[in-house]
């Protein structure tokens, strides 16, 4: 807040596009797609008119008892667009929420399937899942988590694969078998206390976008199954194209016990998620009343009618419109387009996964000793971002490229060229 004090707050009028503009005639390529949410610019057409068919139909109706046709053709999209067991959809309203769905309907279904020890999760270290209480404690970055860690749940962390630190020679496929060896471990030792493995495949966003191979995501899949404990597959920042899959986990092959998306769901426009899930877990809550099996979980806004118009909006430009093929030429001219950064005395590493770009700063290339945090270098690039028409929003040293997919040639040589001044700039002392 006290930030602020010096650097003023950017209201926004307008956005087109990539573009935002503010009330002075100012404006800025979102970089990062407002957090992530954003793929096909804002005030994007199509979107907008199908949502205004939408409002002038039905706005939003209880989901309990009644349903609507948009939540309907939504769900029967979702399941048949993402890995083949998940068939089953459960709304809510934020990545968080989401999160929340699937941990409560993976301890609730061994609960009702009789196995009550299992009361447990793993997650991996550097993972992050949402701010809410249960999702918090999931997630592994000390600086959302410790001040309130006396309210978190007792999870199990794991060493993350994050190939940032493999040994100089080692590949990215080489570190993440080898890293395995700890979630087989963890596995071996807590699988009858423990519920499901949660992870964000192939990127740790919030974990300063820290990349893993997805062998790991194939040998876990093999692995909760022979250990009897759920995958949960934390899509909401990945899922919708971003890796260059419309669904990470397709890149491993591999079909997880729940898929948690939101974000990208509805273009970046409303607040929606969705927790998908498997018939067998479905089966396991199917019963009379009286037993009392049911999941008691909701939400007001759930299965929100303008919330799933503007998805299925979005889903419409998926499958009219040659995206992900697209995407795969923009991340390799967004890659070259930052190629000389590569030899700067202050870059440790650029990575990649599809159209997630970072660049990581450090103090010292060839220890790769980092910055102190409390130095700020990323504010830096932030500020000299702005001067100069692009949204970056570094996290810590990292600065990255999250572009909505709509960003042209132009644009995306404007977004480097302000990265690249900006890391110079931020590194120069
Ligand atoms: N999971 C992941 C992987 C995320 O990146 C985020 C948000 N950054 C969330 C969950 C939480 O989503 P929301 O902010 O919508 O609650």
């Amino acid at each position: 807040m006290k930030d602020h004090e010096q650097l003023p707050i950017t209201p926004i009028k307008s956005g087109s596009g990539v573009w935002l503009e503010d009330f002075e005639g100012n404006r800025y390529i979102d970089a990062i797609s407002s957090w992530w949410v954003n793929i096909f610019g804002h005030s994007n057409p199509r979107i907008n008119d199908a949502l205004k068919q939408q409002l002038d139909t039905l706005e939003h109706v209880i989901l309990a008892g009644f349903t609507h046709e948009t939540v309907i053709e939504l769900s029967e999209r979702l399941v048949k667009l993402t890995p083949n067991t998940l068939k089953r959809c459960f709304y809510a309203d934020n990545g968080s929420s989401a999160v929340e769905v699937a941990l409560k309907m993976s301890f609730h279904y061994w609960y009702n399937t009789g196995k009550r020890n299992k009361k447990r999760f793993i997650s991996l270290t550097n993972s992050y899942h949402g701010e809410t209480l249960g999702a918090l404690s999931v997630g592994q970055v000390e600086l959302y988590k410790d001040t309130y860690g006396p309210l978190m749940l007792d999870v199990i962390a794991v060493k993350s694969p994050d190939c940032y630190h493999r040994e100089q020679g080692e590949s990215c496929h080489d570190y993440s078998i080898r890293l395995f060896a700890e979630m087989e471990a963890a596995l071996e030792q807590y699988a009858d206390e423990c519920c499901a493995v949660i992870i964000e495949p192939l990127i740790q966003c919030a974990g300063d976008m820290r990349m893993y191979d997805p062998i790991y995501l194939t040998m876990l899949r093999e692995a909760c199954d022979r250990h009897n404990v759920h995958l949960i597959a934390d899509e909401v920042a990945v899922g919708f194209g971003r890796t260059g899959s419309l669904f990470a986990c397709e890149q491993a092959n591999i079909s997880p016990d729940f898929m948690c998306l939101s974000k990208g769901l509805t273009g970046g426009y409303l607040p929606l998620s969705v927790a998908m899930t498997t018939d067998e877990i479905y089966d396991a809550f199917y019963d009379d009343y009286q037993n009392l099996t049911a999941f008691m979980h909701s939400h007001s806004y759930t299965g929100n009618a303008l919330g799933c118009r503007a998805a299925l909006a979005t889903l419409d430009i998926f499958a009219s419109d040659n995206v992900i093929d697209e995407n795969k030429k923009k991340s390799v001219f967004m890659r070259q387009a930052v190629a000389e950064l590569e030899d700067h005395p202050h870059v440790a590493e650029i990575r990649q996964h599809g159209m997630v770009l970072a660049i990581e700063m450090v103090k010292n290339k060839q220890t790769r000793e980092a910055y102190d945090w409390k130095e700020r270098r990323g504010l830096a690039v932030y500020q000299h971002g702005l001067k100069n028409s692009v949204l970056l929003r570094p996290l810590g040293n990292v600065v990255y490229f999250i572009p909505p997919y709509v960003i042209n040639d132009d644009e995306i040589k404007l977004m480097a060229r302000a990265a690249i001044e900006g890391i110079h700039k931020a590194t120069s002392d």
